[in-house]
């Protein structure tokens, strides 16, 4: 679709509001534009307008008001306008994941996925609506009744990182509705379009079900409007996607007020391969895990950690690949890894290449600049190192794939552990015994730990987080939803007696 006509169609002007409620409910207060501007060619797509106080407060106000309806709503009800947003979300997957590749620079193909990944978690919601559910428990005492239930618990904060401009908001704006919350999303300053887009869906859904400030959004830099959300008291849930750094700001403020965070922080993935691993599978899920949009996925695989048995014809497999890789305009169906998000991950891509080769690494492929293409392409790299550098602790958020190899097997997953970040792992092998070792207790550290299967490219149905410094948050499936909701233990009593709890007696009886 050409760039206007894909504008027009998702609702989306050359100057455009950030703050809104609702259907005909974006607010305008003349603050200062932020600019979207499109990677691959330095060109402003859209502007803007940040969220001021006077429209952050009206949105909140809604938002809270709001709320104290949609909680009342029976979760099954909930559960219907969810799935009214999804299929609007389906009807619109090609656009959106078009704009997602226009603002963000991942290709089109990655960016209709991640909008896929939005409709699917509608549908989990939907179901999730009929659930909700909480155990019941044996009293010790007499005639007594325990069970836990869940309340909403509140309107919602969501901060989005601009790698993922979609799915991080629907693994937690979506599940948070159908648990009853309002939501409010500060999605990321480089981003905006891509939410604009999203809530102008959830406008009109919202419109069909008489309904309003469910879904709200405010747009602004992290800095201002974002802090403004993070210490407002009224908001008793902060869900936060973004780097460790950011990340420990907001989770001390959030915890300074005693509020919820949920955090999802940066990444730094391993694969172990092992000598008997099949490696043509091995390689092509290195190539997806570490050039995926642009090596700039939490889940990138950015560590290879690799048996000395097999390493070389790994790297021989893993380069036969790169060689096939097309860079380019992430518009266009045959490109496979579209330009960096800006000059800045650049000049740290390249700073890292600089400082792995300082330290005894050898690039092995790639990590030119591709002027010709544009200012922000470069060539993936791969860079086999020898020593373990502190630069192999760091999340360089770009295509960067480190190789290293191990002797025994406890050495391997030793280096897997060794990094402070914990979200993703794999492994490679047709060693039952290996598999397992890597799955028990003593293996992989990670919130995720595949085998045969890459770090990258979680499906929607188990729970999303990592551990360490990824922060320990869980969204999207299995139980996350509890994160979103205020567990109550509920005791009844249906007799004419009051026994205590552990046998304790209190009555007035003299006590010798
Ligand atoms: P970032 O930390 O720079 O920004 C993330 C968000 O935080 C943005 O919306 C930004 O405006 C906001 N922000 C910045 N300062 C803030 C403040 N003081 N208070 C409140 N909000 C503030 O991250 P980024 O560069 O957008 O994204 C890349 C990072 O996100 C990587 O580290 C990546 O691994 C991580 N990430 C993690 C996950 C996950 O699920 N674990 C998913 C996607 C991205």
């Amino acid at each position: 679709m050409k760039i206007n006509n894909l504008l027009s169609h998702l609702g989306i002007q050359n100057t455009n509001y950030g703050s809104c409620f609702g259907k005909d409910c974006w607010i305008s207060t003349n603050n200062q534009h932020i600019s979207s501007i499109n990677p691959t060619t330095g060109e402003t797509i859209a502007t803007v307008e940040q969220t001021s106080n006077t429209s952050y407060k009206q949105v909140i106000g809604e938002a809270e008001k709001s709320f104290l309806k949609w909680r009342e709503k029976p979760a099954p009800l909930r559960g219907q306008l969810i799935r009214d947003v999804g299929n609007l979300v389906r009807e619109n997957i090609e656009p959106l994941g078009e704009l997602i590749a226009l603002e963000m620079g991942k290709i089109k193909r990655e960016g209709i996925g991640e909008v896929q990944e939005v409709v699917d978690i509608c549908e989990f919601a939907v179901g999730l609506s009929r659930q909700l559910y909480g155990l019941t428990m044996h009293s010790e005492r007499p005639g007594h009744r325990m069970y836990e239930q869940w309340h909403p618990i509140g309107p919602t904060g969501i901060i989005t990182a601009f790698n993922f401009p979609a799915a991080p908001w629907a693994w937690n704006a979506i599940i948070s509705a159908v648990c009853g919350n309002t939501v409010i999303w500060k999605p990321s300053e480089v981003t905006p379009l891509t939410a604009i887009a999203l809530q102008n869906i959830t406008n009109e859904i919202m419109s069909d079900h008489k309904e309003k400030a469910i879904f709200n959004l405010i747009t602004g830099t992290g800095s201002d409007i974002g802090s403004t959300l993070v210490n407002d008291k009224r908001i008793p849930l902060i869900s936060f996607t973004g780097s460790v750094k950011t990340g420990r700001i907001v989770s001390t403020q959030v915890a300074k007020r005693l509020g919820k965070s949920i955090l999802e922080l940066g990444g730094n993935n391993a694969i172990i391969v092992t000598k008997d691993a099949d490696l043509k599978l091995t390689s092509e899920a290195i190539l997806f895990g570490s050039i995926g949009t642009t090596g700039q996925r939490c889940t990138t695989t950015r560590r290879i950690i690799a048996h000395k048995s097999i390493i070389n014809e790994l790297i021989e497999t893993i380069l036969d690949k790169y060689k096939n890789i097309k860079i380019g305009d992430p518009l266009c169906n045959t490109t496979t890894m579209g330009p960096m998000i800006s000059q800045d991950s650049i000049n740290k891509m390249l700073q890292a290449i600089e400082t792995a080769k300082n330290n005894n690494g050898l690039v092995i492929y790639g990590g030119q600049q591709l002027l010709d293409l544009g200012p922000l392409f470069v060539e993936p790299v791969i860079i086999k190192m020898n020593d373990q550098i502190p630069l192999l602790y760091e999340e360089t958020f770009a295509p960067i794939l480190y190789i290293m190899e191990y002797n025994d097997f406890d050495e391997a997953i030793s280096l897997q552990n060794s990094v402070p970040q914990g979200l993703s792992s794999a492994i490679f092998t047709s060693n039952l015994y290996d598999a397992e070792t890597f799955l028990s207790t003593r293996g992989s550290d990670c919130g995720i730990a595949n085998v045969n299967v890459g770090t990258t490219g979680a499906e929607i149905g188990g729970a999303f987080g990592g551990e360490k410094e990824t922060g320990g948050g869980r969204e999207s499936g299995s139980d996350a939803w509890k994160g979103y909701m205020r567990r109550q233990t509920v005791t009844i009593n249906w007799t004419k007696k009051l026994p205590l709890s552990q046998g304790i007696d209190f009555s007035q009886k003299e006590i010798d």
